[in-house]
């Protein structure tokens, strides 16, 4: 069946049902779509005993529009169906009438209704019409949006796997926040879903979150040097596959050697190719940068909804609702331009993520 002549029949059982279920015989209107559905059909390849059928349904609509639907429902043939010595044309010609009168006269939840009607309504299953009514329901009532979780083993505890823990539940809650249409239930890009999975898991090393989740705090200083060491580190992954995508001719232990030497004033060891411990280099090259840039965005996110909401490091009521409606909801719609420019007014900048650093300085 071509598409058309499936949109037609689906087509053609609304208007038809519609009449039936008001208890109103055939509109000229259903007349007429039947009549188009039949060219459709006859315009296709079928069988013959296919093509006899749609001729006792050609007849079946011109006796509605002579003003006699019920004409043919007592057939001479359909009786004569029934004679032990009919001829192979004469009940041939009888299954035809029989078809009409059977079909027009269809019982159906109190009401008439016409074969056609019922033909969209039973033949694909083959069941009552009300248990496959029950079918939809349950499948209706059974449909729920998923609920994510998250599943994880930590053999160690620390505030390193707490981090951990709590970013990949920043996915979770960035995955159910999502609500627009089905063409775009997804993530937005990568840089934007990691840099927002650290706004929550930026947290656990804050005191304010230590108090209430652990009972206990760390010195601030030393709990986001915690931090804020493997977010520079992962700084200088990204510096580093820039420069080699810049210049991939060079040597990448040299490289390394000068960021790490540089910036973190660790010993050079040009010999060992530490570098390669991220595995992202290898797996996912151009990667890093969804850490690196992706904590400059982290840092704004994060200060621009202790702006408007003041802290929320150990909770905060509106949280989910304004970032969510903000910079969640949208899935794929939009991308890290479109949702920081909108949430900041501005393009973004690392002045944010720089007084965090600061805030590394142990207190004099
Ligand atoms: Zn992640």
């Amino acid at each position: 069946m071509t598409l058309v002549s499936r949109w037609l029949c689906g087509w053609l059982a609304v208007v038809a049902c519609a009449a039936a279920l008001a208890g109103e015989p055939a509109s000229p209107a259903v007349a007429a779509a039947e009549r188009s559905f039949l060219d459709l059909m006859d315009a296709g390849e079928l069988a013959a005993d296919d093509r006899l059928a749609i001729a006792a349904m050609r007849r079946s609509i011109a006796a509605f529009d002579d003003g006699n639907p019920d004409d043919g429902a007592p057939g001479r043939s359909c009786r004569d169906a029934k004679a032990p010595d009919a001829s192979f044309d004469a009940l041939r010609e009888a299954l035809v009438d029989c078809f009409v009168e059977h079909g027009n006269q269809l019982r159906f939840e109190g009401t008439t209704i016409d074969r056609g009607t019922a033909l969209q309504l039973l033949h694909v299953v083959g069941v009552e019409t009300k248990e496959v009514e029950r079918w939809l329901v349950l499948v209706l009532e059974a449909w729920r949006r998923p609920v994510a979780r998250v599943v994880a083993s930590y053999p160690t505890g620390g505030l390193f796997s707490l981090n951990e823990l709590v970013h990949e539940i920043g996915h979770a809650v960035h995955v159910s926040a999502i609500h627009t249409r089905p063409a775009y239930m997804d993530w937005p890009d990568t840089l934007f879903t990691e840099a927002f999975a650290d706004v929550p898991s930026w947290s656990v090393h804050e005191p304010a979150w230590q108090r209430r989740h652990l009972g206990v705090e760390a010195p601030e200083a030393e709990s986001l040097r915690a931090l804020f060491g493997n977010v520079v580190l992962d700084v200088a992954w990204s510096l580093f596959e820039l420069r080699l995508l810049r210049d991939p001719q060079a040597d990448p232990n040299a490289v390394w050697t000068d960021i790490t030497s540089r910036y973190l004033r660790i010993v050079p060891h040009p010999e060992v190719p530490w570098w390669a411990m991220r595995v992202q280099l290898v797996s996912d090259p151009g990667y890093m940068v969804n850490y690196g840039l992706g904590a400059i965005l982290t840092a704004e996110m994060r200060a621009r909804t202790v702006e408007a909401l003041g802290p929320f490091d150990a909770g905060n009521p509106q949280w989910f609702e304004w970032l969510g409606g903000r910079l969640l909801r949208h899935g794929s719609e939009l991308d890290t331009r479109s949702l920081m420019s909108g949430l900041l007014g501005r393009q973004v900048a690392p002045q944010a993520l720089l007084q965090q650093i600061e805030r590394c300085r142990p207190p004099r």
